[in-house]
């Protein structure tokens, strides 16, 4: 499904996992505070740093680093997994131009 949250913040408790304060956003949203239409077909982040900027969910498959592409417990034995980071749209749009 595709969704846009907003970030708030993120916590890192005394084991040292990082819990993020996401909330639901919407596009309207995202492109108010980016100034430009965004795609329906992409997820979107309102991340809150310094200042507010929009990141887009970009998502890739890669050789499983636990396996080298052989198979094992972590990628499922399919010596692939699915990478996944929250990019500001302007380098996301400027890495699909360069394609
Ligand atoms: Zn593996």
């Amino acid at each position: 499904m595709r969704t846009v949250i907003e970030r708030l913040g993120h916590s890192i408790d005394h084991q040292g996992i990082i819990h993020y304060d996401d909330r639901p956003s919407t596009y309207e949203k995202a492109e108010s505070v980016i100034g430009k239409r965004l795609d329906r077909r992409r997820n979107y982040a309102i991340l809150h740093g310094d200042g507010r900027k929009v990141c887009e969910l970009v998502t890739w498959s890669a050789q499983c680093s636990g396996c080298d592409g052989g198979g094992c417990k972590e990628c499922g034995y399919h010596g692939i997994i699915r990478r996944a980071m929250w990019l500001p749209v302007e380098l996301a749009d400027a890495g699909r131009d360069a394609l």
